[in-house]
């Protein structure tokens, strides 16, 4: 899932970027509140996490546009130590979350995976399609409780279909969700990992709708 991550301090946004991707996460790095209002208007992101004190425009001010223009992603906020008042206002100007710095990476994709299965309507962890299940947090999927070695770019992407389970996805929608800015995206690569998937879990896993994209279908459907 990408996630956009904005920190004006170099060492911490770096690390932020290291533990999310390690995590598992795609995170997209952006240092100032006017360039993650351009990402948010061109990317598609699962989550936002977010520090307050940005130079150009201050966290708070982003998340009061991206509420009253309707965005819902979940936003977690960073903020220093001893600023209750931060941590009030970015609560009250629609934050889902918040973490003081500084703070274990560990605990940032923890809070992450909580509020993006909150977001989903989901009370346990694992993602559930039919035999399949999916955990985000210890990194494992199986099918009919067996154990299925993936790569990171497979487990991203059957996420992906297992999320939106029933729906249509383009190759442009996939590729959205699976790559962040450094990424290298050669062509056929999306193929290629549904190809690794359909062999790991049947050919019926997943169908291409013709000139429109892929589904992985709901059990029964
Ligand atoms: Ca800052």
């Amino acid at each position: 899932m990408r996630v956009l991550v904005v920190e004006d301090d170099a060492l911490l946004g770096d690390a932020v970027q290291v533990g999310l991707r390690q995590a598992g996460f795609v995170p997209d790095w952006i240092t100032d509140g006017i360039g993650a209002e351009h990402a948010l208007a061109t990317s598609e992101y699962g989550a936002v996490v977010l520090d307050i004190g940005l130079p150009r425009r201050s966290g708070l001010e982003v998340l009061a546009r991206m509420r009253a223009d309707g965005n819902r992603l979940p936003v977690l906020i960073l903020t220093a130590r001893d600023t209750v008042d931060d941590r009030i206002a970015g609560l009250d100007a629609g934050a889902d979350d918040y973490l003081v710095k500084p703070f274990a990476m560990g605990e940032l994709a923890a809070r992450l995976r909580a509020l993006v299965r909150r977001a989903e309507g989901r009370s346990q962890p694992a993602v559930v399609v039919g035999a399949i299940t999916l955990d985000p947090a210890a990194h494992t999927v199986t099918l009919d409780g067996a154990p299925v070695e993936l790569s990171a770019k497979e487990f991203a992407l059957l996420q992906v279909f297992m999320q939106n389970a029933g729906r249509v996805l383009s190759r442009a929608q996939l590729e959205e969700q699976l790559y962040g800015w450094d990424d290298d995206t050669g062509s056929n690569t999306i193929e290629v990992f549904i190809h690794h998937l359909r062999r790991k879990f049947g050919r019926d896993l997943i169908r291409t709708v013709r000139g429109v994209g892929y589904q992985l279908p709901r059990p029964g459907a």
